[in-house]
């Protein structure tokens, strides 16, 4: 368990948030944003540790009793309404209890500390009623919300929230934290170039390695393709990989997304995705291929089967990589 700085480490955004916490010049709410997975939840939470730690040093310490309580989730002061797993947001009668308990609790002083886990679920109603509690909240009462959608958050509430956009992580920092956690330097290398600056993803993929597989399977369907003859054989490989359509175009996009960039620098790149003749490559080239893979991204939802639109994306790899190849 972390200290706030070491959760804020590595990102300006966050250590903002901390200095502010050490200086006490926090606001009473706030509203973390961002893509999923970059650590805005992590953070909310070691901030309403921190908040309500009473031990020394770099808080939170983790050693006091209310650190104690906090983790053993008995700390009186800090509420997580978060929706539970059945319900969409909590309802608007426990959402009165709370303001009501808050009110109450403001009599016996300390902070208190109210951390909205999936914001974005909020119905209006509460949302609302949470408008009110916003504006009259007390001495030492502080607002965490959380969410990967900010626009799902009324803009009254937004406007009473100092908002902290937290950043993608660099891929740099992603393998760092992945060797932090005993990964091998060339794995952490290749999760941190996939997690697109999502920790949380990243972390994901440790536990289900599934990806491993569809890379491979779109490097042996689509990037081996070299000319019209290799489509059938490619063609062969995706049967019954229907369910797997739109994972496979993201990765192929996203890779390809990726070689253009890397191109237009360096014409011999192909990383260690592209298989050795998209050396020849010339940006046009795959800026064409890229349109066919959009294309095919949004035929998916369209009555063209998945072979007749794999093959056809295959078709159009074959014409480019056939003239490369001359
Ligand atoms: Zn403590």
């Amino acid at each position: 368990m972390l200290s706030l700085k070491s959760c804020a480490a590595g990102s300006e955004t966050l250590l903002a948030i901390w200095r502010e916490f050490e200086e006490g010049k926090l606001a009473h709410a706030y509203l973390f944003t961002g893509e999923s997975g970059v650590g805005k939840r992590t953070f909310a939470r070691t901030l309403a540790k921190a908040l309500l730690c009473n031990g020394e040093g770099h808080k939170p310490c983790n050693a006091c009793r209310s650190c104690q309580r906090f983790e053993a989730g008995t700390h009186g002061n800090v509420y997580f309404p978060a929706p539970q797993s059945q319900k969409t947001t909590i309802s608007i009668v426990e959402m009165r209890n709370l303001i009501a308990e808050l009110g109450r609790s403001a009599l016996e002083g300390g902070r208190r500390v109210i951390v909205f886990n999936q914001a974005e679920k909020l119905s209006q109603p509460v949302q609302n009623s949470l408008l009110k509690t916003l504006e009259e909240a007390g001495e030492g009462v502080y607002f965490l919300l959380v969410t990967d959608n900010e626009r799902a958050i009324l803009p009254t509430i937004r406007s009473r929230c100092r908002t902290v956009r937290v950043p993608l992580w660099s891929d740099e920092r992603v393998a760092r934290e992945l060797m932090n956690r005993g990964q091998s330097a060339a794995n952490a290398k290749e999760l941190a170039s996939i997690a697109e600056g999502s920790m949380g993803k990243a972390v994901q993929m440790i536990h289900d390695d599934s990806w491993r597989e569809e890379r491979a399977l779109v490097r042996d369907a689509f990037l081996n393709v070299k000319s019209v003859q290799d489509i059938p054989a490619c063609s062969q490989l995706l049967k019954n990989k229907k369910e797997q359509a739109e994972t496979l175009f993201s990765i192929l996009e996203r890779e390809m997304r990726r070689l253009i960039m890397k191109k237009k620098t360096d014409a011999a790149y192909t990383g260690d995705f592209f298989p050795e003749h998209w050396k020849k490559a010339d940006v046009k080239s795959l800026m064409r291929i890229q349109d066919s893979i959009l294309r095919c991204k949004r035929y998916k939802a369209s009555n063209i089967g998945w072979t007749a639109n794999a093959e056809g994306l295959m078709q159009s790899i074959a014409e480019e990589a056939t003239k490369w190849q001359l």
